[in-house]
């Protein structure tokens, strides 16, 4: 079979963008603004893999998430509060090491779809107030049940109040929440985006 060269060429053009993997679209949210607080669980050992899986704890992010994020911050410090992230951009390496831990879909995306976070459109987040004491929510961080379902009732006033705070501040600037997670949040844009395995380092 003959393969005419512009066949060739549409044949490249569709595959390119499954390359588009190379880290120009990412930004570290820390070079938009000092204003955010960070505990990035995954470059330690306090997560449920119980190991230190990134080598850099820079919150790493698509470009128009991360100034969405800085909007969103601006709106939160008006009202006495800040952002404070747990994850961002997660290699898709990573994401398959998590799923062989907790292969459950409620929690962990099948790295054969991805995560968004492995499209750098998705964040893990809480609130602080100004002093950077995190806000009540129930649970911490990657607890994985029911009482960290958004629509989990059985708590405090304050804790559902302090939920939906965040929730209905990132709804403002596009972001997405998910039934199953407090603290997980989608940029609207992000299902466009490519999946990216590339490693971040503190360079
Ligand atoms: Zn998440």
């Amino acid at each position: 079979m003959i393969i005419k060269p512009a066949f060739l060429v549409i044949m490249l053009i569709s595959i390119l963008p499954c390359y588009a993997q190379e880290n120009d679209d990412f930004i570290r949210v820390k070079d938009l603004s000092a204003d955010f607080i960070y505990d990035m669980r995954y470059a330690t050992a306090n997560n449920f893999l119980k190991e230190k899986v990134y080598e850099c704890a820079d919150c790493v992010l698509r470009k128009e998430v991360g100034e969405a994020l800085v909007k969103a911050n601006s709106y939160f410090l008006k009202k006495g509060y800040k952002i404070k992230f747990f994850d961002c951009y997660r290699p898709l390496d990573v994401q398959k090491a998590m799923w062989k831990v907790l292969p459950d879909g409620r929690y962990v995306a099948n790295p054969n779809s991805g995560s968004i976070h492995n499209r750098g459109g998705a964040v893990d987040i809480t609130l602080t107030d100004l002093q950077g004491n995190e806000l009540d929510m129930g649970t911490d961080f990657d607890y994985f049940g029911e009482k960290a379902h958004f629509d989990y009732s059985d708590l405090p006033e304050q804790i559902i109040s302090n939920r939906k705070l965040l929730k209905t501040g990132l709804e403002l600037f596009g972001f997405q929440g998910i039934r199953t997670e407090w603290w997980h949040y989608n940029y609207s844009k992000a299902r466009q985006y490519s999946l990216s395995n590339f490693k971040t380092n503190c360079d």
